[in-house]
């Protein structure tokens, strides 16, 4: 335990798994960048013709499917395209969830751009001038990010919603020569219910919306790309392998058949990647395993082993769980059918049983799979012939489910 010399987390800044953090490609999704980097440069250099709103969201209900980064990341891009080319080019990040009113995220705008913040008291007209001179005589390009930009437009506010139109218009008080001055815009949403509310409330800026960007959840390959990109940054060397990367990318991933939170999640994904590598490194384990892996998803999905669960199992159910938690412990993955009813066999002579026949033991087995104790699957390419493989749940630590059923077989606790 707490062992110093088995470092499995880098000591780096940028650390690769904070939020913050991007990757200066992206793993996944960098045609998008690319996409809306070339797009405004292309805006940036022919002049001001109209506005630029580009509208990232996402499926209804998701988080962490990159919406924040897509629009990051091509700020960033932005950004070095034209300090190739000599143009002066800003960018700015605002949340509107935690910047509540317009005259706040005005004063965000101004703040870095004009040395100092506006006197108190300021008119937001005022401000708006200040803004535009500063774009105007430095020949400035801006582009201002809104985050969470529903909450502007759910708050209701109708003197805030007028606010919010007048900054959508900053560019009608600027030239319209070429090569001068520009904004541009990105607005991220959360889901597709913020176009319904600006066409009801700002049908105005609605319609200027010149690009849309509806964000899937990511798939199993997704996730993985992702979090190979964060292990080879973030990981010391030999401390993991694919199959932590793989057996994470399938809990979370929205097409995979064994996902036990298939929520497309990167964030998620990246999370129980760290808490995975903290729980190796504080068990002094040298490398990232299986159980390190089960703990982790273990955190996110709250799970504690159930007794009251446990209690609904007949004795053969609990020896044939026990068996596949045994083999999951010691394989750190799958078994076959074979191997597991051997040693279920083994263990129901130990606790003075008669085994049970094949039928009854499938049945068994399909029962602990319906109750999301176990997972079952078809046996694909590497194993001869065909069988049902099985392991304990990616999310229940098999070491403590393990003991629980260990406790419940010697009759150490009394099940509800
Ligand atoms: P959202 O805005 O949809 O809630 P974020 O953009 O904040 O999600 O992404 C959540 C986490 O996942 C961040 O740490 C982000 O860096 C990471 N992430 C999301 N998409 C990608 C991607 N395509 N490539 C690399 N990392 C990503």
């Amino acid at each position: 335990m707490f062992s110093q010399n088995k470092k499995i987390i880098r000591d780096i800044v940028p650390n690769p798994f904070s939020d913050q953090y991007i990757p200066k490609q992206l793993p996944v999704r960098q045609d998008m960048v690319d996409f809306l980097a070339e797009k405004y440069y292309r805006s940036i250099t022919r002049g001001y013709g109209g506005t630029d709103i580009t509208l990232i969201y996402g499926s209804l209900g998701r988080v962490g499917i990159g919406k924040t980064t897509i629009a990051k990341a091509s700020a960033y891009k932005l950004e070095g395209i034209a300090r190739n080319r000599g143009i002066n080019f800003r960018w700015i990040y605002i949340n509107a969830y935690y910047v509540p009113t317009i005259h706040e995220i005005i004063n965000r705008i101004l703040s870095p751009l004009s040395r100092g913040a506006p006197a108190r008291g300021t008119s937001l007209t005022d401000k708006l001038r200040m803004l535009s001179d500063i774009i105007y005589t430095n020949a400035l390009k801006l582009l201002i990010i809104i985050d969470e930009v529903q909450s502007i437009l759910l708050a209701g506010k109708k003197d805030e919603i007028e606010k919010f139109y007048v900054l959508m218009r900053l560019h009608e008080t600027l030239p319209i020569e070429p090569g001068d001055s520009w904004i541009g815009y990105i607005l991220v949403a959360q889901d597709n219910t913020v176009l319904s509310l600006f066409r009801e409330i700002l049908p105005q800026v609605e319609s200027q919306i010149g690009h849309r960007i509806l964000l899937d959840p990511y798939r199993t390959d997704e996730l993985y790309k992702i979090l190979l990109e964060r292990a080879s940054s973030g990981l010391e060397p030999g401390t993991w392998d694919d199959s932590v990367l793989e057996k994470i990318a399938c809990y979370y991933g929205i097409d995979c058949p064994e996902a036990g939170d298939p929520v497309g999640s990167a964030r998620k994904a990246i999370i129980a990647l760290r808490n995975a590598a903290e729980y190796a490194e504080i068990h002094g384990l040298g490398y990232i395993n299986d159980l390190a892996v089960s703990h982790a998803l273990a955190e996110d999905a709250g799970y504690s082993v159930d007794r009251a669960a446990l209690s609904s199992l007949s004795k053969h159910e609990l020896l044939l769980l026990y068996a596949i938690a045994q083999l999951t412990l010691e394989k750190g993955d799958y078994s076959t059918t074979g191997e597991v009813r051997r040693l279920y066999e083994e263990l129901a002579e130990r606790y003075g049983e008669k085994p049970r026949g094949h039928t009854q033991v499938n049945e068994y087995t399909r029962r602990l799979a319906a109750k999301g104790l176990i997972i079952a699957r078809p046996s694909g390419r590497g194993v001869r012939g065909r069988t049902t493989l099985l392991r304990v749940a990616q999310e229940i630590p098999a070491d403590r489910l393990r003991s629980e059923l260990y406790l419940i077989l010697e009759g150490k606790v009394e099940l509800g």
